[in-house]
């Protein structure tokens, strides 16, 4: 591909909405353009790297035994009706209507499809296992679309579906695709981690494992254990009760409940510079409204609330959000800031995380503007009918299985594998007979790699301020071949002839052609992220050399003109 050719519009500037790395690269490198909030066109550079993560892809999940297929995108509310999840799944899902009324959605998941399709299809345990998959647009109406391909509203995912005859079979599938992830993982250049997680809609009974690309922009947060195996989504991770958390209530040598006065002082910070206090001996109460009801979740000041856990614990709820100040003052009669357990109205379900139910003397908000109870003891001061782990574990807490202290990072979400045991079978009554001739319900699992985030995921992992440093695997081009001086008719005919070997010798090569100055042309090509470099100069010829630079380690070298492309192939080679 010629330079001057290539639709790759580049940007000095990214626009003010892209905040993080791989956003604003992939903008500025004329990578992706966006259409409207969390829908993206992929451009000639961006659609070649879709394209070999798609292969790299494909032909893992082909050796894992998978086949690839086709799914619709449109889907009828019947299916979904009929697992519940059409409720279910709330303002996510785009819907529409056809022309006779008739309710649709745009494909978030395909998982009740597939499984209509097995069960009209597949009638014997002899046509077991199956494994079928798709790379296809999905459709989330996210309520934060953002950092570009990171949380579309359409995106790219690989899904695949596992059919067995038995929870051993069903284990042995996922444990296959947890194989296939790490090399496609691997394969693509990003460094990734496989933590437990969260069902979330998709739900199943049989275990769940995230797969994390290791990264600060990360929306995830994961901790996991230096000694042992445990890895866990701050989400899902199982937080140690203290070790004094005795059930309450029990008798404390705490005085009564006394009122203080905390004018205008609303958040934990404040409230626990006015008192000298820390904030882990006060009580924060968050008010969610779960499909219109109202939950107070109380944890300790210095701790967060777990939306997750809240809703597996207490719901589930089709639409989970804090209340607004409006909510707020239909319950109680002040602002979120002072709201606390004691005498909370009844219309709000209370939920305690155990380890803000111990007997100990807490500040809490009393429900009044401007005025914090003090010496407050669960149990006595506020009942404690509900319990459970409700918070967001953090790095420094102990290991729930071994006791050592967790450590932390963030990690982007690329792929996650379910098993699924009967869930979406039995809701669908999808069954085939058995060895024994016995009609029963398919094991299932999903599986899904988020292919456009991966691609994000990628720059994000080794991107620099100059641009992008594409894994060779993955990258749009190996190669760019930059003639110093175009005008120079040696130079570009030189220039030319490695440009035409190179791709003669199955190298995918760029040729930077455009009148521009060599600077441009260096900036662009860091921006781009090409792996490789030749430059051809007139000085370069004079010596029978071309300069070749490794965008990955910055490093220079002079090759051999007549060498030139048996060394890029080596390099190909060898990466
Ligand atoms: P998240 O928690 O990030 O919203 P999810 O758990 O809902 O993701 P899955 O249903 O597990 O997503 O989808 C499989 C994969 O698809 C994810 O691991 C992720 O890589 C990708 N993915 C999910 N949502 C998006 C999105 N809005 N934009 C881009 N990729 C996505
Ligand atoms: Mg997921």
């Amino acid at each position: 591909m010629k330079m001057s050719r290539l639709f790759a519009p580049t940007l000095r500037e990214a626009p003010a909405e892209a905040e993080i790395a791989s956003h604003k690269l992939l903008l500025r490198a004329g990578f992706i353009r966006k259409s409207t909030a969390g829908i993206y066109t992929y451009l000639p550079l961006g659609w070649r790297v879709i394209r070999k993560i798609e292969q790299i892809v494909r032909e893992e999940m082909n050796a894992a035994g998978g086949q690839e297929i086709m799914l619709p995108v449109v889907q009828p509310a019947e299916l979904w009706q009929a697992t519940g999840r059409w409720e279910l799944y709330g303002p996510e899902m785009f819907r529409l209507r056809d022309r006779h009324s008739r309710e649709f959605c745009l494909g978030p998941t395909h998982e009740e499809i597939i499984t209509e399709l097995v069960k009209s299809d597949v009638h014997s345990y002899k046509q077991l296992p199956l494994l079928l998959y798709q790379i296809q647009n999905k459709y989330r109406d996210e309520r934060r679309p953002r950092f570009g391909l990171m949380r579309g509203r359409e995106f790219i995912m690989m899904d695949l579906y596992s059919f067995d005859r038995s929870p051993e079979g069903a284990r042995e599938s996922y444990a296959r695709m947890q194989t296939a992830y790490e090399a496609i993982f691997r394969r693509c250049g990003l460094s990734c981690r496989a933590v437990e997680a969260d069902a979330g809609a998709i739900g199943g009974s049989g275990g769940t494992h995230e797969f994390m690309a290791l990264a600060e922009a990360g929306e995830a947060e994961v901790v996991f254990c230096p000694d042992c195996a445990y890895a866990a989504n701050t989400e899902k991770a199982e937080c140690v009760p203290p070790p004094a958390a005795a059930p309450s209530p029990s008798p404390i040598a705490a005085p009564p409940r006394a009122e203080v006065a905390t004018p205008g002082a609303r958040t934990i910070e404040e409230v626990s510079a006015l008192l000298g206090l820390p904030p882990e001996r006060f009580l924060k109460t968050l008010v969610y409204k779960g499909d219109g009801q109202y939950l107070a979740v109380v944890v300790r000041g210095d701790r967060t609330a777990n939306e997750v856990k809240i809703n597996n614990c207490l719901g589930p709820f089709r639409d989970l959000r804090l209340a607004d100040e409006d909510d707020l003052a239909a319950l109680v009669a002040c602002g979120s800031g002072f709201v606390g357990p004691v005498d909370l109205p009844a219309a709000a379900r209370l939920a305690v995380d155990s380890e803000a139910a111990v007997s100990a003397a807490f500040v809490c908000g009393a429900n009044r503007p401007d005025v914090h109870w003090r010496d407050v003891v669960p149990g006595r001061d506020f009942p404690l009918s509900l319990t459970a782990d409700l918070r967001l574990a953090r790095a420094g807490e102990p290991c729930p299985r071994c006791g050592a202290a967790l450590s932390g990072a963030r990690g982007i979400e690329v792929g996650q594998v379910f098993n699924l045991g009967q869930k979406y079978s039995d809701a669908l009554s999808a069954r085939f007979l058995n060895e024994a001739g016995k009609s029963q319900s398919f094991y299932m699992g999903c599986y899904g790699i988020g292919v456009s985030r991966a691609m994000a995921a990628a720059v994000e992992q080794r991107g620099d301020e100059s641009g992008i440093i594409w894994p060779l695997a993955i990258a749009p081009y190996h190669c760019v071949v930059v003639p110093v001086n175009e005008k120079d008719p040696a130079v570009m005919a030189a220039a030319m002839a490695l440009y035409d070997e190179l791709r003669a010798a199955g190298v995918e090569t760029v040729l930077d052609d455009r009148p521009e100055r060599l600077g441009v042309k260096f900036k662009d090509a860091d921006l781009i992220g090409f792996p490789l470099r030749l430059v051809v100069s007139a000085a370069n010829l004079a010596q029978g050399q071309a300069e070749l630079k490794r965008r990955q380690t910055g490093d220079l070298e002079f090759i051999p003109l007549t060498e030139a492309v048996a060394r890029v192939r080596l390099i190909l080679e060898e990466n």
